[in-house]
């Protein structure tokens, strides 16, 4: 066999632009191995990819889709720790291990990083780097969001706002894909957890997963008072932004004294405005969060084989329907992951 099916990608613009296509299967290099793709997860960032808000690192032809789950079909040369026949899912980037960014603990800003793309076909060439391992109790479909949303909402909660028993915690952007993972690992952590959706038809589903109360607020509604009355007036100790700039304000004014606000997500362009002094009233401390590193990957995923995080699929859809996917994405009526099977 040397040709695969994939949707291939010649310009930006509506779903249409997505072209299922017979193309060659590519080729390996020494590092990487060829993975016969099981699942491939299409997330928001992937929308924007294909219909033009969002240009960097985009070129044509392109073949969409870093939300990767598969069986390694063949190994290239130099790889070491990886077999054929291995089930693996991946992180959203490869990384050099060689940088000084690599060596010191932040592989995700890695100065020769590359993006993982090339999900939406029946194999892709990646990197060794990139692929963990994953026990056969876990599905291909929980596994192919592993890295992109329940490793980066491991570390958002558990490694850079160290949320710990005893915390309360509001999530914005609670039904999406970063906002689900971070509900359930906010409460395994011993922490109180107060959702934020847009939806009222989403708040029965939050509440099942382990929120301990939904806001509901549309794009720029001031929610702090809703939150404020939740927390005896106190405020959250922490904030999980999956959003960004139209839910800054408020979900700022709904923090307590000291409390920390780790930026995840920004899914529009405007920028955030606040007077510093507000920051320093507040004794505020402002994180970003960047990706998932691989040490977090693996741990993320023994937590799911563990059934301790519940990686949430809305449906299940094979490659030629790519078109719908995306549409049902960009309506995002669902909760959890429209998930591909090329
Ligand atoms: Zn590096």
């Amino acid at each position: 066999m040397t040709t695969m099916r994939a949707a291939v990608m010649y310009e930006q613009g509506p779903a249409s632009v997505l072209k299922i296509e017979t193309i060659p299967i590519p080729d390996i290099a020494p590092h990487e191995v060829l993975l016969r793709i099981k699942s491939s997860g299409v997330s928001y960032h992937d929308v924007v990819e294909r219909n033009g808000t969002y240009r960097f690192n985009v070129h044509f032809p392109m073949i969409i889709g870093y939300e990767l789950s598969g069986i390694v079909e063949r190994v290239g040369g130099a790889v070491q720790t990886l077999a054929e026949g291995d089930r693996v899912c991946c992180k959203p980037f490869h990384s050099c291990g060689m940088c000084r960014l690599c060596r010191n603990g932040h592989e995700t800003a890695c100065e020769k990083r590359q993006p993982v793309r090339g999900g939406y076909a029946e194999f892709t060439a990646i990197a060794e780097e990139t692929l963990v391992k994953i026990p056969d109790n876990v599905s291909f479909d929980h596994a192919c969001m592993m890295g992109a949303a329940t490793g980066v909402a491991l570390n958002a909660v558990r490694d850079t706002a160290h949320v710990t028993l005893g915390d309360t915690v509001l999530v914005t952007g609670a039904s999406g894909g970063l906002g689900l993972p971070s509900i359930e690992l906010a409460r395994a952590a011993g922490a109180t957890v107060i959702a934020v959706s847009r939806s009222e038809h989403k708040r029965q589903a939050l509440l099942n997963i382990g929120a301990d109360h939904v806001v509901i607020a549309g794009d720029g509604e001031d929610f702090s008072k809703e939150v404020k009355a939740l927390t005896d007036g106190q405020g959250v100790s922490v904030v999980i932004d999956n959003v960004g700039s139209r839910v800054f304000t408020p979900s700022f004014r709904s923090m307590a004294i000291a409390g920390r606000y780790a930026f995840v997500g920004q899914l529009f362009r405007e920028n955030i405005s606040i007077n510093p002094a507000l920051i320093f009233f507040k004794r505020a401390q402002l994180l970003g969060v960047g990706s998932v590193r691989r040490d977090q990957l693996e741990d993320a995923v023994k937590l799911v084989a563990a059934g301790k995080v519940h990686p949430q699929v809305a449906a299940v859809l094979p490659l030629e329907d790519v078109a719908r996917a995306h549409e049902m994405v960009e309506a995002g009526d669902q909760i959890g992951r429209v998930v591909l099977h090329p």
